[in-house]
């Protein structure tokens, strides 16, 4: 008999954008309301105002907790017995390094983790503490998309930043705040379609 809860396991949800990784994220989270396990889910501050997690291709949608990105320890006020308990990180790749620690001392104290995000950043290095959590992990799911060039149809591993249109620059931040004043938008790219130019 398998259990959908796993004492100090650590299940990580990777692809680039638009690959279905809230989806997924949304669907473990649901399902749990059919068992007698906990779930809660940790959202960065910086990631959105609305405490809610929401899928683009269906209605469903998930409650989550912000926290400041910056200080990841601050799960440890909202979680305490691990007993039957599911930890959920949203956006992981948005927290700050130390999330990796706070994640180490949950698997220590057996909580069970979901931690989702993106594993490359737009310039398609890694991003934040996403790869260390991937080599941490105890089971990894691999997403892809499909590549948003005009015709191309091919699988997309990579997150293509465009700023009014165009290929964002390399030296372009790793992390742009909203309302900035561009015109940003992402599009799920293949290899052969994402561009990110170098002006220096
Ligand atoms: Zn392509």
């Amino acid at each position: 008999m398998a259990f959908i809860y796993k004492p100090g396991y650590l299940h990580t949800i990777i692809g680039p954008m638009k690959s279905g990784k809230t989806e997924k994220f949304i669907e473990i989270f649901a399902n749990l309301k059919f068992s007698d396990i906990q779930g809660i889910v940790f959202n960065p501050a910086i990631n959105t105002r609305d405490p809610v997690i929401r899928s683009r291709i269906s209605n469903r949608w998930l409650e989550t907790i912000r926290i400041d990105e910056l200080h990841p320890e601050n799960v440890f006020r909202h979680v305490s017995d691990s007993q039957n308990v599911m930890v959920g990180f949203d956006e992981t790749q948005f927290f700050a390094m130390s999330i990796i620690t706070v994640i180490d001392k949950l698997l220590e104290q057996d909580f069970h983790i979901v931690a989702s995000g993106l594993l490359l950043d737009f310039r398609g290095e890694p991003f934040g503490p996403m790869p260390t959590l991937v080599g941490q992990a105890h089971e990894i799911t691999k997403l892809s998309a499909i590549c948003e060039y005009p015709g191309c149809n091919r699988h997309a591993t990579q997150t293509q930043r465009l700023i009014n249109g165009k290929p964002a620059d390399y030296n372009s931040p790793t992390v742009l705040i909203e309302g900035g004043g561009y015109n940003e938008e992402y599009q799920a790219r293949c290899l052969r379609h994402h561009h990110v130019p170098r002006s220096s």
